[in-house]
């Protein structure tokens, strides 16, 4: 059963907007008070049904040649896939243990052991993604809640690669993180989806991050926005210039024209955030209501 939002999810403001753009069933609105852009009707995971890990999941990550026809990794086309998340972790890690929470079967932990770092330990909600991160990438994943993380194993630096937008309350979700996974200095690295990227721009509802299990549909500022509600702020990083020359000259040209600084319409949003002080506001209740 669909749930109905009556309040933005982020900020609790009543003024929601809904979006013309339109996937089937999928209704995206945006608030006018933090701009988060956000699913609208929201539906429940289990509308996809148990058993989509082998039965859709690993196929498409070997026809993305991820993983060979036995279900093996492929190093290279991993370590290609994760790159963002990688350069990423090298400009943010000081050191410490790492968590990639939200891992699924645990390829982003294993291009982040690629990469030399070794004490990644991935975590999954879903326990079938992480059983088969054990049986067949033989890592050792855990399906715990990371809620549970006892004082002495905190972590240094959190990595949420693709994975906020999946979350229902991604504020409540970084304040928990940074409350009781994270040590007080601790940073985290997060990728998503970009909703002013190029290609939601001339795609649009055929844009494939368009989909059931995305709540959230971030740019650069309401990324800041969630990040800094749950007592974050983002490090200043250089973004890597686009190795597309035609979208850096697009970028070049939007910034002249719309007299910006920054614009990022690259495919996915990658940033760095610290610990900043106490949390800002607390995640607002959520006014909901069923859907006929
Ligand atoms: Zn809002």
């Amino acid at each position: 059963m669909p749930v109905v939002l009556e309040a933005c999810p982020v900020c609790a403001g009543p003024q929601i907007r809904l979006l013309s753009i339109r996937k089937g069933d999928i209704r995206l609105c945006r608030c006018a008070d933090c701009g988060i852009i956000f699913q609208n009707p929201r539906f429940e995971e289990a509308k996809y049904g148990p058993g989509q890990v082998t039965k859709h999941y690993v196929p498409r990550l070997k026809e993305n040649g991820l993983l060979d026809a036995k279900g093996k990794p492929i190093p290279g086309k991993i370590a290609q896939r994760y790159r963002k998340v990688i350069t990423l972790t090298r400009k943010v890690y000081a050191g410490g243990l790492i968590a990639d929470i939200g891992c699924g079967i645990g390829l982003s932990t294993l291009a982040l052991k690629y990469s030399g770092f070794e004490q990644v330990d991935g975590y999954d909600v879903e326990k079938q993604r992480v059983d088969f991160g054990r049986d067949v990438l033989k890592l050792d994943l855990s399906a715990e809640d990371v809620v549970t993380v006892p004082p002495e194993k905190r972590y240094s630096l959190v990595v949420l690669s693709s994975m906020l937008e999946h979350v229902p309350d991604p504020v409540a979700f970084l304040s928990m993180i940074r409350k009781n996974t994270l040590v007080p200095n601790g940073r985290i690295v997060v990728t998503v989806p970009n909703v002013l990227s190029w290609q939601f721009m001339t795609q649009g509802k055929k844009w494939e991050n368009i989909c059931y299990s995305h709540y959230y549909y971030f740019g650069d500022d309401s990324l800041n926005e969630v990040g800094n509600r749950a007592g974050f702020r983002r490090i200043a990083l250089d973004r890597p210039k686009s190795g597309k020359s035609g979208l850096a000259s697009h970028e070049s040209y939007l910034r002249e024209l719309l007299g910006i600084r920054e614009i990022n319409i690259t495919g996915g949003i990658g940033a760095g955030f610290e610990v900043s002080g106490p949390i800002a506001s607390p995640a607002p209740q959520l006014a909901s209501a069923e859907a006929d």
